[in-house]
């Protein structure tokens, strides 16, 4: 099962629906029986109601009824377009960009054994098709990051790795954009400068856990149309349950809580001479299954 955020009409207000037949759209507000429990104005809303709103769904897709608009003719916002928290972030988890960031960086850092966690400004978040603000006033070296995305669902703390998978209720395709130079001016933490308006593009839709196998997908880039990233979910160092552990680890995760897994080799700056995104380029991020966001840059 597949969910958007959506404006019928581009800028109205975003609403929950159920992608049906591959490529139609379903209100799902105007079909679900309105619950005490459960929050159908939003997808955020769905996914913290937990077993009652799954239930709801599984029966409006099953009755499918014939009013679904096609999926071209709405505007897409992110699935959930402010999330409530910080967007948890994985640092170096495919070995490949570890080795070429840490070449290029020149030090001798060994793979870390425990995830590196960072976070993203939940103002951050833009939709799958938004334009990526560009001010070179202020940065210049905006570099791509090509990631799947964990939605968390039900939330919970101390989670153990055999139980993670029960947390998570569902997947998007993350862009971590990033700004070079504001990510390394800042004491080298990194919050900064992947927290500028949007930096993390997320969409274009949501897939229930139950519909996905994470553990082999593909993921890409491409700027105008030139690939840059190229892998698969397989090469994950940590993967989703050890994430989930950790993450958890004395500290409450929540439904709706985002996390971003980390991204493959071919980012920007790594590349020789390092390349960066510039106003009028084409981002799209793609993943095998979920689906591609088509961002332009600037202007
Ligand atoms: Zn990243």
């Amino acid at each position: 099962m597949k969910l958007v955020t959506y404006s019928p009409v581009a800028g109205d207000t975003p609403r929950p629906g159920l992608v049906v037949a591959g490529d139609g759209v379903i209100d799902i507000p105007a079909w679900v029986a309105p619950a005490a429990d459960v929050d159908f104005s939003t997808v955020l809303g769905i996914v913290r109601g937990g077993e009652a709103a799954r239930r709801a769904l599984d029966t409006l897709a099953s009755r499918a009824p014939g009013e679904a608009v096609p999926m071209d003719r709405v505007q897409l916002h992110a699935p959930i377009p402010r999330p409530v928290k910080n967007v948890f972030c994985v640092g170096w988890n495919y070995r490949e960009h570890f080795e070429e960031g840490s070449m290029k960086l020149q030090d001798s850092r060994e793979l870390p054994r425990w995830p590196v966690f960072f976070t993203k400004a939940p103002t951050a978040v833009t939709g799958p098709f938004d334009r990526v603000p560009f001010d070179a006033s202020i940065s210049t070296s905006l570099d791509w990051e090509a990631e799947l995305g964990v939605v968390i669902g039900p939330g919970g703390k101390n989670i153990a790795p055999e139980d993670a998978m029960a947390h998570i209720w569902g997947y998007t395709v993350i862009n971590d954009l990033s700004w070079r130079d504001l990510q390394r001016r800042h004491g080298g933490q990194w919050h900064k400068g992947k927290s500028l308006d949007g930096t993390c593009p997320m969409g274009p839709v949501l897939v229930t856990a139950d519909s996905l196998d994470p553990g082999n997908l593909r993921v890409t880039c491409r700027v105008n149309g030139v690939t840059k990233q190229d892998s698969n979910t397989r090469f994950l160092h940590f993967k989703l349950p050890r994430l989930v552990q950790e993450l958890s680890l004395g500290m409450t995760l929540e439904a709706g809580d985002v996390v971003s897994t980390g991204t493959p080799p071919g980012v920007g700056f790594a590349r020789t001479p390092p390349e960066f995104l510039k106003p009028g380029d084409i981002l799209e991020t793609e993943i095998e299954g979920i689906g591609v966001m088509r961002n332009p840059v600037g202007e």
